[in-house]
């Protein structure tokens, strides 16, 4: 056996006890905010069966042709993949056990989603979402409040520099039209299109739009635009969006070029970005994707969702100089001698059963060097219990910020503690 240690899988981070506080945080700001819109929480598998993600996702995307963790299941050649998003699998189980029949559902989930991807600064093989989903719900009312809510935990945040960058991408007649004249137009350039643009050219011409080839921007920039094709009903829907935007004063900008990874998506689509980091500068994405229920089997049904890269908006507060203030002891706990430990505990757990944050020493050592470890946990006040106080149940009470150690019966322990800590 070979003695190398073990590393994790490339683009697969631990987060340690530091960082994960602020993950912690996060998670219960993120929470609150989205149970204040009425949103609840479901709670799918990590493995799904891969017609699920070429289906709702479309064959060919970025994700379904080269990004999944996909294996067949070696026990009976089942053919699985890991998430690499999460509406997919949220819409399945919501048909999956009839959710939309009775009522309109507002829905979040959270957590890890893979994609097997070049790991870079904001992009990699295991990251994390918090993801939101509104089914059911027509719109433009439900597009606008997803957008303002999001502006919300902006602020909620402290976040700055994110901007709101606002597409539609219409029906699917007028998709068709713009797809024959996108086509056309790629043809009359065919001399302009990388490898991955000419493979795309009849099997998904939309997608084009997205490359990021410097090469080829100028001649996407003048492409057929797709908002010269809405009709009516999009372009109402497009410019109530709008409207209602300006009317929450949420600035957005009007990005023809969005067209979104996926495939799902039909009228508004809008992205929050920032400019500081670097290419990975999209923190949240998302907008309406009413085929998709009934793309994946169920009977039609509007819907509407979006989610959030949690490292890229962690990364981005960290960058905002954000601090939290370290996880607090309350007490830590000192003893020495075979009576003392005794009490020690039995204080502790007593102290827990007031909502008291305690640190009860372990391992031993001298009074000295326990009393150091007190000092370094932060901990308000410190016990210090030897045989002597534990013969009388009584505990000597140390205020670490400076004054006059106490020794209290254990029956007014509470009171003391609460004296010092406030
Ligand atoms: P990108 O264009 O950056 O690849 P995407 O369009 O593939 O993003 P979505 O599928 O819309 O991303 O996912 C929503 C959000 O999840 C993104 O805006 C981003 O914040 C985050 N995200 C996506 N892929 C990754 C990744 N590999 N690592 C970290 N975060 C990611
Ligand atoms: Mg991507």
């Amino acid at each position: 056996m070979s003695n190398e240690t073990l590393q994790a899988v490339r683009g697969m981070n631990d987060i340690l006890p530091d960082e994960a506080e602020l993950w912690l945080w996060f998670e219960e700001v993120a929470r609150d905010w989205l149970h204040s819109y009425g949103y609840r929480n479901i709670r799918m598998p990590l493995v799904e069966p891969t017609a699920l993600f070429k289906r709702a996702i479309g064959e060919v995307t970025d994700i379904v042709e080269k990004e999944m963790y996909s294996f067949a299941d070696a026990l009976n050649g089942d053919l699985l993949t890991l998430r690499p998003e999460g509406t997919a699998s949220c819409v399945r189980a919501v048909l999956q056990h009839n959710l939309l029949y009775n009522a309109p559902q507002r829905l979040y989930y959270s957590g890890p989603m893979f994609r097997h991807e070049r790991p870079q600064k904001g992009r990699y093989r295991q990251f994390h979402q918090f993801g939101v989903e509104a089914l059911g719900f027509a719109g433009p009312d439900i597009d606008v409040e997803q957008i303002v809510m999001c502006a919300r935990l902006w602020n909620k945040l402290g976040l700055r520099d994110v901007a709101l960058q606002l597409n539609t991408l219409g029906d699917s007649d007028a998709r068709q039209r713009h797809r024959a004249k996108l086509i056309a137009y790629f043809e009359q350039h065919a001399d302009l299109l990388d490898a991955e643009a000419q493979r795309r050219l009849h099997s998904n011409p939309l997608r084009i739009m997205d490359s990021k080839n410097p090469a080829m921007q100028e001649m996407i920039s003048a492409a057929p635009r797709l908002m010269e094709e809405l009709e009516d009903g999009a372009l109402q829907h497009f410019e109530q969006v709008q409207a209602m935007l300006k009317y929450h004063d949420v600035p957005f900008e009007i990005n023809p070029r969005l067209v979104r990874g996926l495939d799902y998506y039909n009228r508004t689509v809008f992205e929050w970005v920032t400019t500081r980091l670097g290419a990975q500068g999209t923190i949240c994405a998302g907008g309406r994707y009413d085929g998709l229920v009934g793309q994946i089997g169920g009977k039609a049904a509007p819907a509407t969702g979006f989610a959030m890269g949690v490292e890229r908006l962690l990364a981005l507060l960290q960058d905002d100089g954000m601090v939290l203030p370290k996880q607090e002891v309350d007490v830590y706990v000192v003893h020495n001698g075979d009576l003392a430990v005794r009490l020690a505990s039995r204080v502790a757990e007593q102290l827990r059963d007031s909502d008291f944050k305690v640190l009860l020493h372990c391992g031993g050592g001298s009074f000295k060097s326990q009393m150091k470890k007190a000092d370094a946990s932060g901990a308000r006040v410190a016990l210090v219990i030897g045989d002597d106080e534990a013969q009388t149940n009584e505990v000597s009470v140390k205020p670490m910020q400076g004054g006059e150690q106490e020794r209290v019966s254990v029956r007014n322990l509470i009171e003391t503690v609460n004296k010092f800590i406030k």
